[in-house]
């Protein structure tokens, strides 16, 4: 990667007894959608507003372009923000309200109406340009808002649950619009969310924080399919999480379970070590009849495209299993196929 626009090393911040930042260390790179994810309270905010400038580090340092932004108010830094609320001006119009930024840098006439006319065009306003805030549906506050924070055209954006407030249907709608608007003005992107799926859809890398720490930051695809700990693969995508001793014979190894052994590849874990599989629903074989682990179908959920089986194995042991066809009925009698590569093994420290 080229040098990064955004380096965070090593920011640690307390609120008190709450250690908000743990020693948390990340890049994020030019023209990049960078999502931090995480629970509530792990710390996501906090680290946004110290780019911001709303907040100070107690120790750690934060540099843009290479420049230290230890002491840089935020107003003086290239980065704006664009809040959750949106904070838009309710006296103002549309068209005001983009224009805000650039009117408080003192820009020419002609070129704040040739930018904000831009940008109206960009988010799909051009008919709203006069029209009051409150006259406005959610999803066009949320544009006017984007159109708003991106017109100074600042180098990086920071946007706090940006899709929040919107229902359904429409954040879906939004999170193409979103991505587009990110790279027709190839400004650097950082949200923060705490929906999964939102991080997912949208981002090029994810950071995983919890506890103030940051547990992973990859692609999408690496976050859901290698994820590096148990919490970031229970916290991305569903999983089941079968827990068993590790036994080895020869090369091989098999993890075993209340209901059979496991056999696995690769598997680093030393014999009799505790391990803890995760599987993602569609990566267990479900039929009817052959080879495969007996199990009941306990319950099911319908998902149009798909069916959310729920299998008992065990007394104690109940697995997801995503089937593509819904043909199954409470009471079947399934067989279940695990590859040998299917899932993540995890020792009992991760
Ligand atoms: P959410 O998704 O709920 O907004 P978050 O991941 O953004 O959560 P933060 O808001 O960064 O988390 O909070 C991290 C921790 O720091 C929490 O325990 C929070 O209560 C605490 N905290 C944040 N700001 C302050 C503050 N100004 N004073 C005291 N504690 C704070």
């Amino acid at each position: 990667m080229s040098a990064p626009l955004l380096a965070v090393a090593n920011a640690t911040k307390r609120f008190g007894a709450v250690v908000a930042l743990d020693d948390v260390s990340l890049d994020v790179g030019a023209g990049e959608f960078f999502a931090l994810l995480g629970p509530s309270g792990c710390g996501k905010t906090t680290l946004m507003r110290c780019i911001a400038g709303f907040e100070t580090p107690d120790s750690g340092r934060l540099t843009l372009n290479g420049d230290d932004l230890a002491g840089v108010p935020p107003y003086r830094r290239p980065v704006n923000m664009m809040f959750q609320s949106y904070a838009l001006f309710p006296h103002l119009d549309v068209f005001e309200n983009v224009a805000f930024g650039l009117r408080r840098k003192g820009e020419a006439q002609e070129a704040i109406r040739a930018r904000v006319n831009e940008l109206l065009e960009m988010t799909q306003l051009t008919p709203y340009g006069s029209r009051q805030i409150n006259a406005l549906s959610g999803g066009q506050r949320q544009r006017v808002a984007l159109a708003r924070a991106l017109a100074p055209r600042p180098k990086l954006l920071l946007l706090d649950e940006p899709l929040g407030a919107l229902d359904r249907k429409l954040r879906e709608e939004t999170q193409f619009q979103l991505k587009e608007i990110q790279r027709r003005t190839n400004t650097s992107f950082v949200i923060v969310t705490h929906d999964q799926d939102e991080a997912l859809a949208l981002a090029d890398r994810i950071a995983v924080m919890r506890a103030g720490r940051v547990e992973q930051i990859a692609s999408p695809v690496d976050i859901y399919e290698r994820p590096a700990t148990r919490f970031v693969a229970g916290f991305v995508g569903e999983t089941n999480f079968i827990d068993g001793r590790i036994a080895r014979d020869g090369g091989g190894a098999r993890l075993v379970t209340s209901f059979g052994n496991l056999a696995r590849d690769h598997c680093p874990l030393a014999e009799d070590a505790r391990a803890t599989l995760s599987l993602r629903p569609e990566r267990i074989g479900v039929s009817r009849e052959g080879e495969g682990l007996s199990g009941v179908v306990e319950d099911f959920v319908f998902r149009g495209e798909n069916t959310l089986l729920r299998v008992r194995l065990a007394p104690d042991v109940v697995l997801r299993v995503l089937a593509h066809e819904a043909r199954y009925a409470i009471g079947d009698v399934v067989r279940l196929q695990i590859a040998p590569d299917a899932g993540v093994l995890f020792g009992e420290e991760a």
